[in-house]
Parts: structure tokens; sequence; C-alpha cells
């Protein structure tokens, strides 16, 4: 699971750099255009079967990777290997034809649903993009075959999505992602529009067909508790970078870096309930418009040094496939035992 064994997916330094337009009005008043880098220099892999659990706060650059891994958002460097082939470089028909085998389940299922459409229609799509389907006939079976996969019915085939509830409408969405029988799925988000009852129904839905289906997942949520119980690895990502990854028993269990030890300070310890502590962080995520120097983290870290200012961490391994960027790793350093310190306990 550490090792690059049998990779369907590999990112290579990938990075996203959106560029504001310099209007006419900007050009009058002097303003300059701005550039947000939204994912920088980012390197990862996912093996064949395996869930690669995405977490990080919102606005910290998850989405814009996962859609970037799927060119929905075109990269602006580095590159996307698919099975060995360079997705970042493929033509508009090669891209086309790659789709059918990368697919995303979207956060918010009613707004990713066409609401004038049908299932059958919404459903169907893929099969009518990619030529899947022969007749309508046969495209209505493969329809029903899969609603009945995700936990739907014939019955639902040309109701419209506000006739469903906001579990149903999730289902209906992964639906339309696997009727192509993709191979690589990105669920951005997939559950935290739910209910937490629904949350629980959509996650083991999703591993049953993961199973069933031969699925791999690049799993993106902002709740570490989600994280850890499906994910094989994590990555953790901060301000458009990743901080820690590793296989998940070893970064839940002994995060090192002091954005993770944070992160998992906020999920309630059963055993000693009462007792638990927790850090909160000070401030807000910078914004990716003015990203700070050094370690992106050093304005909220408790453990940030002048160094931290100044120079960015390079990530290093300190066991089997886990990676951590942070100048004080060596250290041995908690943010828990910091912030008692901090406040004389
Ligand atoms: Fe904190 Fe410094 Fe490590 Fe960044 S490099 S996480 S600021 S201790």
């Amino acid at each position: 699971m550490t090792s690059l064994t049998n990779p369907l997916v590999q990112v290579e330094n990938l990075s996203k750099v959106y560029e504001g337009r310099r209007s006419l009005a900007n050009r009058l008043t002097g303003v300059e255009p701005f550039s947000v880098r939204a994912v920088n220099d980012v390197s990862f892999h996912v093996d064949r079967g395996e869930i690669l659990g995405l977490i990080g706060e919102s606005g910290c650059g998850k989405s814009t990777l996962g859609r970037a891994v799927l060119r929905l958002h075109e990269p602006t460097a580095g590159r996307v290997l698919f099975d060995g082939t360079d997705v970042t470089a493929l033509s508009a028909g090669a891209l086309k034809d790659m789709r059918r085998r990368m697919q995303i389940v979207f956060q918010d299922p009613y707004a990713s649903l066409n609401p004038r459409s049908t299932v059958a229609d919404i459903v169907g799509l893929p099969l009518r993009l990619h030529g899947l389907a022969a007749s309508r006939s046969e495209m209505r079976d493969q329809v029903v075959g899969i609603l009945e996969k995700v936990g739907l019915n014939a019955a639902h085939l040309d109701r419209y999505p506000h006739q469903f509830s906001g579990g149903q409408r999730q289902r209906i969405g992964i639906a339309r992602a696997l009727i192509s029988h993709p191979e690589f799925i990105v669920c951005d988000e997939p559950v935290s529009a739910l209910d937490v009852s629904i949350q629980a129904q959509i996650i083991q839905l999703l591993l049953e067909l993961k199973d069933e289906m031969g699925l791999t997942y690049l799993f993106i949520s902002h709740d570490i508790s989600v994280i850890g119980y499906l994910s094989n690895r994590v990555a953790v990502m901060y301000l458009g970078e990743i901080v820690e990854m590793g296989p998940a028993s070893d970064v839940l269990a002994r995060p090192r870096h002091p954005y993770t030890q944070s992160l998992m300070s906020a999920v309630p310890d059963v055993d000693a309930p009462g007792h638990h502590q927790r850090v909160r962080l000070t401030g807000d995520l910078p914004s990716p418009l003015d990203p700070p120097p050094g370690c992106k983290f050093h304005t909220r870290c408790p453990l940030a040094t002048d160094a931290c200012k100044h120079a960015a961490p390079v990530p290093e391994e300190v066991s089997p496939g886990h990676r951590v960027a942070c100048h004080r790793l060596h250290e041995n350093l908690s943010v828990l035992e910091t912030a008692s310190r901090a406040e004389g306990c």
C-alpha cells in the first residue's frame, strides 16, 4: 500500500494557477491582475483498488486538485498519468474517450443534476456521449441496472431530481458516474451536504460498489473521521500543498505535521470522554491570493520559528511511504504538548 507497486494514477508536480483578467476599469485605476495558486507542485499516486483520502479545510485546494487530475480544470503545470497515459497531453477527442474511465461524484447532488432532465436522461447521458448503448431500450436497461446497484429502481426512471431526497439524489449522481464502468472515481466531498444518518449509508454504498466494480477512489473530504474510516492512505493538504501523506493507520495514529496534529485533536476520544484536549488554530486559512512566504502554515502554527517564515520545508520520508514537510520534524514536537505548556497545564 505504501510503495508505488501498481499505480493507476500518478500525479507529478501538478499546479493550477487561476489568472485574473485585466479589465478596462483595472487598467484605468492601475489595479494589477490577480493570480491564485490554488494547487502548487503536488505529487502523489493512487494504486489500483486503493482509496486515497485527501483531507484539508475548505478553500485549501482539494476540489481544484481533484478536478485538475481529471482535467475538468486544465492544469497549469505538471502531468497526470492514468494507466501509463499522460492525460495532460491528450487531445480533446482522446480526453473524451479517457473520461469514460475517470469519473467524478460531486458534493452537491442537487446542483450537479439538471433539474429539467429525468433520471433516465441524467444517468444515461454518459452512455450517449461515449456511444455505449446501441438503442434507446438498451440504454434504459443499462440505466435500470445501475440504478438497482445504487439502491434505486425502474420506478424512478421518469422522475425529476426535485422529487428525490438528498440521499437519493446523491445515489443518482453515483449512478451517473458509474454507468460507463470507470476504473477511477474522484469523490469530491460526496457526503458533506447530507444528513449524518444518510452520510453513513452513502459511504457504505461507495465501499460496496468499490469492491463489486473494482474501483479506485480519490476521496476528498474536510471530515477527518470519514477519511480515517475508509482510506488506505491519507494526504493532508494545506493552502494548495500536501504537507503530510502516508498510510492512514500511520498518519492518523501518529501525525507528524503540526497541521495534521491539530486536525486530529478535533476528533473526540471515545475512550477518554471529558479528557480530550483540542488545539484550536488561530486565524483563518490565509488567502491563496497572497500566501505567506516560507512554510505556508507558519501564520497559524504553534511551533513556528523565524526560520519557518523564510524557507519552505521539503517533504521527508519518516517511515515507509509516510512523508512530512516540516522544518521541526526531527525535534518530535507535538502541538498538543506545546499548547498544554503555553496554558500552564
Ligand atoms: Fe510549523 Fe515551521 Fe513546521 Fe511549518 S515548518 S509546520 S511553521 S514548525
